[in-house]
């Protein structure tokens, strides 16, 4: 049954509306998961950022003791002083953390005339003395020298007495920001191939124009390769990278000087190959690329614009000795632990998140979808018992009228004769047993919805089905004037089924043809055999009318209970609904169906299609009867 207009509009506007507030939550869930997982990304790269930053000031710090301990730009400093040095190496050595992290303090003076003259200072009597070039050292000067060219040319000295200077340029302004240009601090380089922290002398004597020419004193520092691998770096990763659970990145230090080594990773494996895919690298001591624009961190997302600590006065920047040794630098390496690098790991999140989102989208739409459903079944149905009541009321109003009328006229002697009486009495019966058969219809209805009706299943000749139902229906088409044709194919094959319930379902179809039949007053009915592919072997009984046959838009519901053509209403024909969709159902539990061919003003034809028997099953039921003849015959005897 169609739902009126209002109401078809009503679900479909709530069907629009729904869709279009789960297609906004869609975007809005899109929307929301990127600017989430782009926050979270800068969240990450901040804090990692930070973390880097902060474990390359501390880095620096360690070698920012040893470069303020030594105040190489004291006015009190002489060059030749090298007791003053020893001293001020001692003082450092007592009171820093890492007291081995100078394996050999040098002075070195480059003289041109003589080559280089190197000053070692004895740990055990803390005092320089003239030294011979060992290998670890061995090609420093060469690199000293070089540096000591640029310097002159460029002033590097300048630096330290605040004045610009080359390494001051070519620090990036974002690190000349952040650590401490001028002072003692400055000055200071690092030499990677040694490795070692190195630093010119600045000479204050009068003439110190000749002082380049004469000898420039340098001060060399070489690192215990064992401190930094076993307990600078180790504590650095420690203390910047790690989680509540051990670390929650994987952290190397490269150096890239030849040949390429790990100087420290925290897991086995990790940074010995190029980290492809790195959260975060840092060039630790390089100096900046891109003319000086750049940075030598690279975090896996842009950062916000936090820039990290402000400047911290007692630090120092290191830059390497030689401008162009970038690819001699040491380099941090880090990467997220646990799902991997963190770019993948937030695309992971979000991509998970969004599943979470659009699913539990799609379970509110199914949600709604089964609503509408469901509301639109139970409105459906609502109407549906409402007609259905309104339709029996009005059945039987129709045959109580007559009883009661009738039953007045002979209670007041109306009635006179026995012929009379006896006319009388055939109205009330007919109309009683029309009573009878519309309240057996519907508790028959009602057994079968309820899944109570039981049929009692038999080979059964398809004779005897046409037979009861045309007998019970012959008086009522006799009456209404029809003509009843019947076309019976002889040798039928017997069928398996309830003879009382096929031939109601029959009565059903021939009382619909009756009521539907028009002036044309014709029935035919036509029992045959057919072969289908799809069906197999089945016995096909159809009844056919001429009348006003059916709307193709009613076709589809006529089947379905209480269902009623809006074109029969209107024409004031009575009837429940009930008879089609009850002959619907005995065929289907007879593993049989009906089917209907209809045209409107032309009549309709209904087709009953019941399966043969199995030729095993006649086989059996031949034998059973024969088994009954004889015994039959016998007794006879
Ligand atoms: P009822 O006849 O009591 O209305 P049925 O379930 O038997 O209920 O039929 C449902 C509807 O199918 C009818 O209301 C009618 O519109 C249509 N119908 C059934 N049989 C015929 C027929 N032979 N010719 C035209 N319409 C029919």
């Amino acid at each position: 049954m169609k739902l009126p207009i209002k109401e078809r509009a009503f679900t479909t506007g709530m069907i629009i509306l729904a869709a279009a507030v789960v297609m906004i939550l869609a975007a809005l869930q899109y929307r929301w998961s990127n600017q989430i997982s782009e926050a979270t990304s800068i969240r990450l790269a901040d804090s990692l950022q930070m973390s880097m930053i902060n474990w390359h000031l501390d880095f620096f710090r360690d070698f920012s003791e040893i470069c303020i301990a030594m105040n190489a730009d004291s006015d009190v400093t002489k060059p030749d002083d090298h007791d003053e040095y020893a001293r001020r190496f001692g003082v450092w050595k007592r009171s820093t953390e890492h007291p081995k992290l100078i394996s050999n303090f040098y002075l070195i003076e480059l003289r041109e005339d003589q080559g280089p003259k190197v000053y070692r200072l004895d740990p055990v009597t803390s005092r320089f003395g003239l030294a011979k070039m060992t290998l670890d050292i061995a090609p420093l000067p060469r690199e000293l020298q070089q540096a000591d060219s640029q310097a002159a040319s460029q002033s590097a000295l300048g630096a330290a007495n605040g004045a610009p200077s080359a390494l001051s340029q070519a620090m990036d302004r974002e690190f000349a920001d952040r650590f401490y240009p001028g002072g003692p601090l400055a000055g200071w380089q690092f030499e990677p191939s040694i490795p070692a922290l190195v630093r010119p002398i600045p000479s204050l004597e009068p003439g110190a124009g000749e002082a380049t020419q004469r000898a420039m004193p340098w001060i060399v520092m070489v690192l215990d390769e064992k401190t930094v691998e076993d307990q600078l770096l180790p504590d650095l990763a420690e203390r910047y990278f790690r989680g509540t659970e051990g670390l929650d990145y994987q952290v190397a230090v490269v150096a890239s000087n030849k040949p390429k080594h790990l100087l420290y990773t925290s897991d086995a494996g990790f940074g010995g190959q190029e980290v492809t895919d790195a959260d975060g690298t840092m060039d630790i001591f390089g100096r900046l690329q891109n003319g000086g624009t750049g940075s030598p961190i690279h975090i896996f997302h842009t950062p916000s614009e936090n820039k990290g600590p402000a400047a911290s006065v007692g630090i120092t920047w290191f830059p390497l000795l030689r401008l162009n040794g970038i690819d001699q630098d040491w380099r941090l390496v880090v990467r997220h632990r646990r799902g991997g690098a963190l770019g993948a790991f937030v695309a992971d999140s979000r991509r998970r998140d969004l599943s979470i989102g659009f699913g539990m989208l799609f379970l509110l739409v199914i949600s709604i979808a089964i609503l509408i459903v469901t509301s639109t079944r139970a409105q459906r149905l609502a109407r549906l018992q409402m007609d259905f009541v309104t339709a029996v009321s009005h059945e039987l109003r129709t045959p109580l009228t007559v009883i009661s009328s009738a039953a007045e006229n002979i209670a007041h002697g109306v009635v006179e004769g026995k012929a009379q009486l006896e006319q009388y009495g055939t109205v009330i019966g007919s109309q009683a047993r029309k009573l009878f058969e519309m309240v057996e219809q519907i508790l028959l209805f009602a057994a079968i919805r309820e899944g109570h009706q039981r049929y009692n299943l038999r080979p059964t000749e398809v004779s005897e089905i046409l037979d009861a139902a045309v007998s019970s229906t012959a008086g009522l088409a006799r009456s209404a004037g029809f003509r009843m044709e019947q076309e019976i194919e002889p040798n039928l094959p017997k069928i398996l089924g309830d003879p009382s319930a096929l031939s109601q379902c029959l009565q059903n179809l021939i009382t619909n043809a009756l009521k539907y039949g028009s002036d044309q007053r014709w029935i035919g009915i036509r029992a045959r055999f057919a072969e289908h592919g799809l069906h197999g072997r089945e016995i096909q009984i159809s009844v056919s009318d001429r009348g006003i046959g059916i709307d193709s838009g009613d076709l589809p519901h006529i089947f379905e209970p209480f269902y009623r053509s809006p074109s029969v209403m209107a024409a004031q024909i009575h009837g429940t609904g009930l008879g089609l969709p009850l002959a619907k159902s005995i065929a289907e539990a007879m593993k049989g169906r009906v089917t209907v061919d209809s045209a409107p003003g032309h009549g309709s034809t209904f087709t009953l299609h019941l399966p043969c028997m199995e030729p095993s099953a006649r086989q059996a039921d031949a034998k059973a009867s024969e088994a009954v003849s004889s015994s039959s015959t016998a007794s006879t005897l």
